[in-house]
């Protein structure tokens, strides 16, 4: 038995170094190795949801705490019901499989490839996001998560989370999709936000992009540095960022959000953004 655990190990190393060869130089070859095999990520991401918990606690004793922006909460929302409003992808949901697969292939996001991963209902927990969640849950407080995701992805979006028992919000639709609504057509998820601080006290939002927090984050990286000053209180407290090296806001705004530049015009303009030393 035990040599044939040994040879069994033995095998997985060498599947490992059998992997097929990198179609090519990739920028976002560390980003992907960071996120899915370093324990520096996992204790990252640990750490923010620790915060978050401690940051549930103070914000259920302080009935005139809020994490929305007072057009999205609205008044009189002390004695409304506790929510948390969570991203899935890289908040919740940790897709680096997909990731990993453009890095290896040379590939980028298209919505096809896209929903294909999505659709075999296999990525797997961010570490810390299933026991805040589920702590969340235990003080009463409706999670809520608010995702990007095109409204045809929710069937698999909710069989990824209840696989792992993530609070599901009974008879509360508590998965806000993309394009689920009209009215939610847009990646700006402010209108998603309102529709939550509405009916609940939102304590806390959860995310690992900008947009996440604010709308308006689609700026030029100084019109952002100034849009994040305006809310510097917040972060830590309110806000809390699970780190996202792969992708997001922070990646398209050096390239003005022209997604239609080619890969080598993107790769000039964020080089040309970088502040380096002149020795
Ligand atoms: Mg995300």
């Amino acid at each position: 038995m035990r040599i044939l655990l040994k040879s069994a190990v033995l095998i997985g190393a060498v599947a490992m170094l059998a992997t097929p060869a990198i179609a090519g130089p990739n920028d976002n070859l560390n980003a992907a190795l960071w996120t899915q095999r370093s324990v520096e990520f996992k204790g990252s991401a640990l750490t923010a949801y620790a915060l978050a918990t401690i940051r549930l606690d103070q914000a259920l004793a302080d009935k005139g705490w809020s994490a929305l922006a007072a057009a999205e909460q609205g008044d009189d929302f002390r004695d409304r019901p506790a929510a948390v409003i969570l991203d899935v992808d890289e908040t919740v949901l940790d897709n680096s499989p997909y990731q990993s697969w453009m890095v290896l292939n040379d590939q980028s996001f298209h919505p096809k490839t896209w929903g294909k991963f999505v659709n075999t209902v296999t990525s797997r927990p961010i570490p810390g996001s299933l026991a805040f969640t589920k702590y969340a849950a235990s003080k009463g407080v409706k999670v809520f998560y608010v995702s990007n995701r095109n409204g045809d992805l929710e069937d698999a979006t909710r069989k990824n989370l209840e696989k792992f028992g993530y609070p599901m919000g009974g008879n509360v639709d508590t998965v806000l999709l993309r394009k689920e609504r009209p009215e939610w057509a847009s990646s700006k998820k402010s209108p998603r936000r309102s529709h939550v601080g509405k009916d609940y006290r939102v304590l806390l939002l959860i995310g690992d992009n900008f947009g996440d927090f604010v709308d308006g984050y689609k700026k030029t990286q100084a019109g952002r540095a100034a849009l994040m000053k305006q809310h510097t209180a917040k972060w830590g407290k309110q806000w809390i960022v699970v780190a996202n090296p792969t992708y997001g806001s922070w990646e398209s705004a050096p390239y003005g959000f022209n997604y239609k530049l080619s890969g080598d015009e993107k790769r000039a303009l964020k080089a040309g953004s970088l502040e380096a030393w002149k020795p």
